[in-house]
């Protein structure tokens, strides 16, 4: 098709749309949008900035400040990390906390407090959340390795630590 061509068919076009002779149809002479890239920064004919985000363009004072899309601000109550995993989002939309801040947050209620961990177990179960991801299991297991060694390296250091003492009292008598 030729550019006289097209440029016609896009009048009849925008005639069809109801846009004819407005503003709409100012840069169609051929001209194609370039790709932008996420970053990109450009000044339009009008003088408007603009900034191509993550699948949005922003314009005007929000494309030269560091202001971001609303959903893209969502933090973890307890790291105040972005929350943008979907693991992430999923216990965010529950409890505020990201995976691992609300990992933990459950850990330490289950070691200092059984009985209010406990109840916060039943509450969750009769909320019916979705099941437990294996992942979030194999961190578990890897957090309750880490404690177990934690104290399995205390009692090495308190058995030592014991026998500093009786050989200082073999020493002393
Ligand atoms: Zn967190």
């Amino acid at each position: 098709m030729d550019k006289k061509h097209s440029k016609n068919l896009s009048r009849v076009q925008s005639m069809v749309d109801g846009t004819y002779g407005g503003k709409i149809q100012s840069g169609y002479d051929g001209e194609v949008e370039p790709v932008r890239k996420v970053g990109d920064s450009w000044i339009d004919s009008d003088g408007t900035p603009w900034e191509q985000r993550n699948g949005y363009k922003v314009k005007g004072r929000l494309a030269t400040s560091n202001i971001t899309h609303h959903s893209w601000d969502n933090k973890c109550s307890g790291c105040e990390k972005l929350i943008l995993k979907p693991w992430d989002k999923d216990t965010h939309k529950a409890d505020g906390r990201c995976y691992h801040c609300q990992m933990n947050y459950e850990l330490d209620l289950s070691f200092d407090k059984p009985i209010r961990w406990y109840a916060y177990r039943r509450l969750k179960e009769l909320q019916n959340m979705k099941s437990i991801e294996k992942e979030l299991l194999q961190w578990v297991d890897e957090l309750e390795k880490q404690k177990q060694e934690k104290i399995y390296d205390m009692s090495v250091a308190n058995a030592m630590a014991n026998s500093n003492v009786e050989m200082s009292i073999k020493k002393n008598t």
